[in-house]
């Protein structure tokens, strides 16, 4: 071979070098664009059960969307840890496209959603089949200083089949409305209407409240305002709806220790209009699960009221109506009962116990009256309990204890807490290659972006 060919040959050979190169470059490229979470990390109920990737195909803007496709029931999510301001307002937002989206329970909060990990916090779940629609999550920091935020397809108490594109994230910080008053809704749930199943069989429970039940209830609500101002000394002011719902609770939820109940995901397709229309700090549903007639049908372990439960962010509690038309629990009789709205004032405290315990004030457990020398007094119950708690008056060795007069300003936050917000950066994409490219390298350096499973703990 002459000098001149033996110098073609290597050049052809570098330039096949070189195109095979470039084309594996190429491939790799790919890959890593359809795996590319970012700074987002992977977790699974279920590990290696969902499939989590980049869809240039199926997106909302020119970036490639967010999916995670799950053909077995799974919880799964991707989140980014972000540093938060305590006691902050925050308002994530971003866009959601689902297909055949399926919880595997049947009353459930599941579906593609935003949520902080390891809590309840979370914004509506969407089901089905729809195309992108704009999803929105206010939370508050409370005592945290960071929080996993998450794009989920799934729950913390439920799984789902099915695929959920995500895309175009945004956050913004808000300012605090620190008006001590608060907003309550009170739904009257005028029929329960409920399939019980006990020992192999399956019974259809039909009840409905009296026109009394209704004016009791009402009646209370009207007394709850009062006690409530008068109780804390107006470190809190009330205003209240009081809205009869006539079309049937259908389904209802249990737990070993409390029986049935009415948990937010019964009742959610009923109260969302109401919620949707105005902003409520607390929610109160009465409900009737038994009567004269039907004493042991829907099995109830020894609970009048239910509290400490959320909805999207707002305290949520279950008032029962008693089985016996005999009871004079709700009913206002100088000889028998003054105190009739105890449970609405009872169950609205656990809220502000729990909140207390979220927001990192110490508090004393609601139940633990006796504990500091009070008792359920005929007539007014715990009453003198429940004021010295909500004025912090409670005496002991080590001086008054009760809650912070800080926690009647922590409402749950609403839309108009992001009237003068501020945008955080927290979820921008890389812009152009080189910032793409310094994304690579940076994760390549701290081994972010490796798959981590992480099983949540359902508490309760
Ligand atoms: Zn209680």
């Amino acid at each position: 071979m002459s000098k001149d060919k033996k110098s073609i040959f290597s050049r052809i050979t570098y330039l096949i070098i070189v195109v095979i190169l470039i084309f594996i470059a190429i491939k790799l490229y790919d890959r890593y664009k359809i795996n590319n979470f970012n700074e987002f990390v992977r977790t699974e109920y279920k590990p290696y059960t969902s499939e989590f990737t980049r869809d240039d195909e199926i997106k909302y803007s020119d970036i490639s969307s967010y999916k995670i496709s799950s053909l077995q029931a799974n919880d799964a999510m991707f989140y980014k840890t972000i540093n938060v301001i305590p006691n902050t307002p925050y308002k994530v937002t971003c866009m959601v496209k689902t297909d055949n989206v399926k919880t595997q329970s049947e009353t459930s909060s599941a579906g593609a959603h935003i949520s902080i990990a390891n809590t309840v916090e979370k914004s509506k779940s969407i089901t089905g089949t729809n195309d992108w629609q704009k999803l929105e999550f206010i939370f508050n920091s409370k005592n945290r200083t960071s929080v996993d935020l998450g794009f989920r397809l799934g729950g913390y108490d439920d799984n789902c089949t099915g695929t959920a594109w995500f895309s175009d994230f945004t956050i913004e910080a808000g300012h605090k409305n620190t008006s001590t008053n608060w907003n309550f809704a009170c739904f009257v749930f005028e029929n329960t209407n409920v399939q019980i199943k006990s020992n192999g069989t399956t019974n259809n429970i039909k009840l409905s409240m009296t026109m009394n039940d209704i004016s009791d209830m009402r009646q209370n609500m009207s007394r709850f305002k009062s006690a409530c101002e008068e109780l804390s000394k107006n470190k809190m002011t009330v205003e209240y709806d009081f809205i009869t719902i006539k079309e049937p609770i259908t389904t209802l939820s249990y737990d070993d220790e409390n029986g049935y109940f009415v948990a937010p995901s019964n009742i959610e397709n009923i109260i969302e209009p109401y919620i949707q229309q105005k902003h409520y700090d607390h929610i109160f549903v009465c409900v009737r699960l038994g009567d004269d007639a039907h004493q042991e049908d829907i099995p109830v372990y020894d609970w009048i009221g239910l509290g400490g439960m959320d909805y999207l962010g707002i305290g949520f509690s279950n008032i029962r109506l008693p089985n016996s038309a005999k009871s004079y629990t709700y009913k206002y009789d100088a000889r028998i009962n003054t105190f009739p709205e105890e449970v609405f004032v009872h169950e609205f405290l656990h809220s502000l116990e729990r909140n207390s315990e979220e927001y990192g004030y110490d508090v004393p457990a609601l139940h633990d009256y006796a504990k500091y020398g009070y008792k359920d007094e005929k007539y007014v119950g715990l009453k003198q309990w429940y004021e010295d708690y909500m004025n912090c008056s409670i005496k002991t060795n080590n001086g008054y204890i009760g809650l912070n007069e800080e926690i009647y300003k922590c409402k749950p936050n609403s839309e108009s807490d992001f009237t003068y917000s501020y945008k955080l950066n927290e979820f921008s994409e890389p812009d152009n290659i080189f910032e793409e490219i310094k994304m690579i390298i940076t994760k390549a350096v701290e081994n972010v972006g490796s798959i981590t499973m992480k099983k949540e703990e359902n508490e309760l």
